[in-house]
Formats: structure tokens, C-alpha cells, sequence
């Protein structure tokens, strides 16, 4: 065979390259289930789909549209999907991976999946985005479903998105399934607690990160990149919990203010227009951001932004990846020497995926439990995984990275291996 051809193979500096050399440093710690780490290393199931539609002016357009199923040792698919000009098969490979390890890092009964659609939404009307998500759902429906896998909400997606997609697979299987996606609307079988619910994860690793290395929150000085759902949820919490939010990138641009960013001002703004029509600010060039002093830096946007050149320049001691896959390997290993604490994706944003299995727990049941009981339980499930993940980079003396990928990966090879090979 021509290796060259397969669609396993990375491309240079991929999000699908970041991951499989992350798996690659954690097989010396699995032991004899390292015969099966090769599972890990390519898809289960990626499918490709044209999505045609309408525009307002009469125009077809045609979209890529993808859905990956990386594994499914562990339970039925679970991940977002992804609007983006720039979403790649090999980006959504990536993502997918991800979400594999990260399910099992949170002990959550689910595999990992991802989608995407190569679109800029923000170049779309509201009724263009409707018919856009509403083909590509009945493409991908083939191999969605509420016991199969199950789609949730990535970067330029919410819950209206969701409620469509939902509304959607309804049509075609006949019937309301309510359990086929998560991150809906709270009238449609959402859960409490979503929306906010992957900052909220960030915020309590990040605290028990700071708390270990000494970095006391109040005073401490925040540099947030990307202020969507993630980002923009983390920094409250770390302000109400006394922090300073510093410097704050998105789309638009970069925004610094060494007393503090007023957040009850800047973030209705960033969802509206951007953080750069922020007047209490200085704007300051994008690549500048990296060196605004700050004890915590938190990559909350897209892949591939902490580059090593950017991990040798940040003052940050705690670095909290709200992010899937924001730290290159080159990067990872200064940060280690330079002792810079990374709490990696694969637990710091694991949030969401645990409150969306407990909207889909929810839905199933028909019985919806208040906000108070969703946050506490959040916070149990990730201090339980975080502190599990500790105990494990403690006693090999590996990284979190490295550690969360050792506790993830032997479960899901447990599970391969006891399922064994069909036929
Ligand atoms: P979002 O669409 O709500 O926000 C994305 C933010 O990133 C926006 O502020 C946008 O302006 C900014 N951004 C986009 N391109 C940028 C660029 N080139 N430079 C700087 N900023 C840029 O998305 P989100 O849901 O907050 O997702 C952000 C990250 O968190 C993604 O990596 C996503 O995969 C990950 N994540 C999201 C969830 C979730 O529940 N939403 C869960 C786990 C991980």
C-alpha cells in the first residue's frame, strides 16, 4: 500500500500530527494494552458530505460538510460540531481524537466524535445558516443518532443551531428525539448549566491548578484568547473569584488593561460586535498578546496557538487549555522546562461533554434536576478526574498531558481489548 495516501497520515504542524505524537508519548505507560494503541491512531469512521443549498439571491453554494467517528470502544459518539472557513477532515480527525480521550479522562460512558462544515457563518443570513445546518444534518444522519452519536455545539454553533439539528433528525426519523444532540435550548430538553458549563470546568481545574502551585487568584493577571463560550465564561469566574483579566484577543483583535478589563461591559460587547470596539482598553497588535504579563495565560480559541517561539516569550506560571489541542508538542516541552503548569484540554474544557451526557442522561429520563445539583455534580466529576490525573503524573513524574492520556487511554483499551476484535 501507499502509505502516502492514507488519510491517517498528518500533514505538517496538523492538529491530527499534535495528537498522534501525544499518544505516541504515552505508550511506555500502557503496558501490555500498548498492543492495541494502533485503535488510537486512526478513525473508526469519517464521513465526507456535499451540503448544497439555496442562497437568498438564488445562487447554489455548495459546503464540505464532515462527521468523525474516532472511537467507540466506550459508548456511542459524543462531540461538536464546527463552523469554520478553515475545518479540514484532518482538523475534524483531530477534534474527534480529542473528545475520545477526553470522555474517558472524565470517565463518561461515550466515544469520540467531531464535525464540521467548511463555512464562514458570519457571511450567512439566518435563513441560509438554518438551510445550510438542516442538509447537513440529514447527511450526517446516516450516522447520528440518540444511541449512536451524538452532536453538541463547537466553535459558531449554539443552541439555535442545536434546536434545528434536532428538529431536523426529528423530521426524518418521525417523532421528537430530543437525545440526538446537546447544548439545546432549555425548552427543548436542554440542561441547566450548559451554556456555562465548559468555562465553569476551566475555572475549577484552573483553580485547583493555581491552588497546587501556590498562585493565589486574588491579584492574579489573566490573558484570555478567544472570548466565546469558553473564554469569555472562564474570565468571570476567575474575576469573581478576585482575578484580573488583563488582555483578551478574538476575531476582531487584542484588547490590554493592566488594572482590568471590565468584563459586565466587554462581554455583551464581544458578542455582539468584538472585543476591539471595547473603549476602556488600549488595542494592541495580535501578536503582542503573547507578551502582556500575565500569571495565566488561557488559550481559548482555535488549534495550534501556543507555538514554541510563543511558550519561550509568556510570563504565565498556569497555563488552562479551554481550548481542544491550542499547544503544539514543541511548545509543551518548553513550557515543562521552563515549569509552567499546563492543565491540558483533554480535562481543563472537559465541562461541557460532561454536562451535555448529563442533558442526554436528562432527556432520557424525562426528569430535569436544577442548576445547583448540575454544578455540583460538574464540579465533583471533574475534581475527581483532575485529582486521579495527579496522583498518575506524581507517581511516573510525567506530565498532566501525558498523565491524562495515560488514565484515558488505558480505559478505552480495556475496553477494546475485552470487546476483542469482530469477527
Ligand atoms: P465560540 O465560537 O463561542 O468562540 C470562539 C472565540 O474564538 C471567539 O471569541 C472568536 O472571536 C475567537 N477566535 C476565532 N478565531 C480566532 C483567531 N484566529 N484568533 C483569536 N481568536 C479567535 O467557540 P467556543 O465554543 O468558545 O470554543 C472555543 C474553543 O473551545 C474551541 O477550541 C472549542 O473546540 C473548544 N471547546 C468548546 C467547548 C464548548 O462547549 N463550546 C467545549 C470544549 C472545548
Amino acid at each position: 500500500m501507499n502509505e502516502a495516501l492514507s488519510f491517517v497520515q498528518p500533514t505538517a504542524n496538523s492538529a491530527w500530527g499534535t495528537y498522534l505524537s501525544q499518544v505516541d508519548r504515552v505508550v511506555p505507560y500502557l503496558g501490555p494494552l500498548a498492543r492495541w494503541v494502533e485503535t488510537l491512531k486512526r478513525p473508526k469512521r469519517a464521513l465526507i458530505v456535499d451540503v448544497p443549498i439555496e442562497m437568498d439571491n438564488g445562487s447554489i453554494a455548495h459546503f464540505e460538510g464532515y462527521r468523525v467517528q474516532h472511537n467507540l470502544s466506550r459508548g456511542p459518539g459524543k462531540g461538536g460540531i464546527r463552523f469554520h472557513p478553515d475545518v479540514t477532515l484532518e482538523e475534524v480527525m483531530a477534534l474527534s481524537a480529542w473528545m475520545t480521550i477526553k470522555t474517558a479522562a472524565v470517565n463518561l460512558p461515550f466515544g469520540g466524535a467531531k464535525g464540521g462544515i467548511r463555512v464562514d457563518p458570519k457571511q450567512l443570513s439566518m435563513k441560509e445558516l438554518e438551510r445550510v445546518t438542516r442538509r447537513f444534518t440529514s447527511e450526517i444522519g446516516l450516522i447520528i443518532g440518540p444511541h449512536t452519536d451524538i452532536p453538541a455545539p463547537d466553535v459558531n454553533t449554539n443552541g439555535q443551531i442545536m434546536a434545528w439539528m434536532m428538529d431536523t433528525y426529528s423530521m426524518n426519523v418521525g417523532g421528537t428525539a430530543t437525545g440526538v444532540v446537546t447544548g439545546k435550548p432549555l425548552h427543548l430538553g436542554g440542561s441547566l448549566g450548559r451554556v456555562k458549563a465548559t468555562g465553569r470546568g476551566v475555572f475549577v481545574t484552573g483553580r485547583e491548578g493555581a491552588r497546587r502551585i501556590g498562585l493565589d487568584l486574588r491579584g492574579a493577571r489573566v490573558a484570555v484568547q478567544g472570548f466565546g463560550n469558553v473564554g469569555s465564561v472562564a474570565a468571570e469566574l476567575l474575576a469573581e473569584a478576585g482575578a484580573k483579566i488583563g488582555a483578551s484577543q478574538d476575531h476582531t483583535g487584542t484588547v490590554r488593561n493592566d488594572k482590568g478589563l471590565d468584563l459586565e461591559k466587554l462581554v455583551p460587547l464581544s458578542r455582539s460586535e468584538g472585543v476591539v470596539g471595547f473603549k476602556d482598553c488600549e488595542v494592541i497588535d495580535n501578536e503582542a498578546f503573547w507578551d502582556v504579563p500575565c500569571d495565566i495565560l488561557i488559550p481559548a480559541a482555535l488549534e495550534g496557538q501556543v507555538t514554541a517561539e510563543r511558550a519561550a516569550r509568556t510570563t504565565a506560571r498556569l497555563v488552562l487549555e479551554g481550548a481542544n489541542g491550542p499547544t503544539v508538542p514543541s511548545a509543551d516541552d518548553i513550557l515543562a522546562e521552563r515549569g509552567v503548569l499546563v492543565v491540558p484540554d483533554v480535562i481543563c474544557n472537559a465541562g461541557g461533554v460532561t454536562v451535555s451526557y448529563f442533558e442526554w442522561v436528562q432527556d432520557f429520563s424525562s426528569f430535569f434536576w436544577d442548576e445547583d445539583e448540575i454544578n455540583v455534580r460538574l464540579d465533583r466529576i471533574m475534581m475527581n478526574a483532575l485529582n486521579n490525573i495527579w496522583d498518575t503524573a506524581d507517581k511516573h513524574k510525567i506530565t498532566l498531558r501525558t498523565a491524562t492520556y495515560a488514565v484515558a487511554c488505558e480505559r478505552i483499551l480495556t475496553a477494546r481489548q475485552e470487546r476483542g476484535l469482530y469477527p
